[in-house]
């Protein structure tokens, strides 16, 4: 039987300040979780008395070893479905599977998402289309088979993982840039839409994490920029960040918390940049 979230609608100012981050009884579905941003996010949710649908690629053993872990560690119950976000009728499932397996949807985290380095003008078409349809479209899917539970429910958030490309450009990066900045018009359309019905719907725009998406990055960008690797981390990746230090997961996690609590309330349509000053420049 699953608990059912001990909201109190008239709750005082200080009980919802005690709040933040009591997440008991809640369900969370999160595209991407099997890694980095989205593992945190689960592990975040999972700590704090919700449960938990992981998703995402990857060696079928190294993730159940993940969700098992998880799931002993924290006492929650945590799940995987292994959707590909390219696909809608995938996403819809895993909507569905969250819904049927734990009786609720409070929380959807469009967080899935992957990285291409390469000048427009030689960018292969199939990767633009990969990732428009996982840093993008999967967002769309996603959403559009919560906002029924969640209105059902009479009450939801959304938090889109977008990035500090959501919001500036870099050379080479044409798809995530273009994805990112689409996620962004995507949650102010989503906002607007459920702004009477207590949804709310957000963006995250991080800087550089330390996350397998960065390393990768590292890779390429050496690559298609001729420098050594060292070069590319100081000049490149931390050279767009003016504190010169990466965002770190639990940082990110701190803002998660606040706006998928009731004091979150008025956040709305909104993107949050967490980038150690880049996006300020
Ligand atoms: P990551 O590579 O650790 O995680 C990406 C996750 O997406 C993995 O779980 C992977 O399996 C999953 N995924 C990829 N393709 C998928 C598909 N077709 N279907 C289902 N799942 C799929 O990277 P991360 O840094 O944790 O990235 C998470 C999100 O944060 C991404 O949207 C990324 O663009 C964004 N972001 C990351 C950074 C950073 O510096 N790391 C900065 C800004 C934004």
């Amino acid at each position: 039987m699953v608990q059912q979230p001990a909201r109190n609608d008239n709750a005082t100012s200080d009980q919802r300040l005690r709040d933040i981050g009591d997440l008991g009884g809640q369900v969370a579905v999160i595209s991407g979780s099997t890694s980095g941003i989205g593992l945190a996010i689960a592990r975040a949710v999972a700590q704090r008395g919700g449960n938990v649908v992981l998703n995402g690629l990857g060696d079928a053993d190294q993730i159940e070893r993940t969700r098992a872990g998880l799931e002993a560690e924290t006492g929650a119950r945590v799940l995987y479905h292994p959707a590909d976000m390219t696909h809608g009728d995938q996403v819809a499932d895993m909507v569905a599977f969250a819904k049927a397996q734990l009786g609720r949807v409070d929380i959807l985290v469009n967080n899935a998402g992957i990285q291409h380095v390469e000048a427009v003008e030689a960018f292969p078409t199939d990767k633009w289309e990969q990732i428009i349809a996982i840093n993008l479209s999967s967002a769309f899917y996603a959403t559009r088979a919560a906002i029924p539970i969640m209105k059902a429910q009479g009450r939801g958030r959304i938090v889109n993982i977008a990035s500090a490309h959501g919001l500036v450009a870099s050379p080479f990066k044409s798809a995530y840039v273009a994805a990112k900045h689409g996620v962004i018009g995507f949650t102010k359309t989503v906002a607007l839409e459920l702004a009477q019905d207590n949804i709310t719907c957000n963006a995250v725009c991080p800087g550089f994490v330390h996350t397998p998406i960065v390393d990768k990055q590292i890779d390429d960008q050496a690559r298609t920029r001729n420098m050594s690797k060292e070069d590319v981390l100081k000049n490149v990746i931390l050279g767009s960040q003016p504190t010169k230090q990466f965002v770190t997961t639990d940082q990110l996690v701190g803002m998660f918390l606040y706006l998928v609590s009731d004091l979150g309330a008025s956040a709305n349509g909104a993107s949050f940049s967490i980038d150690g000053g880049w996006t300020a420049q």
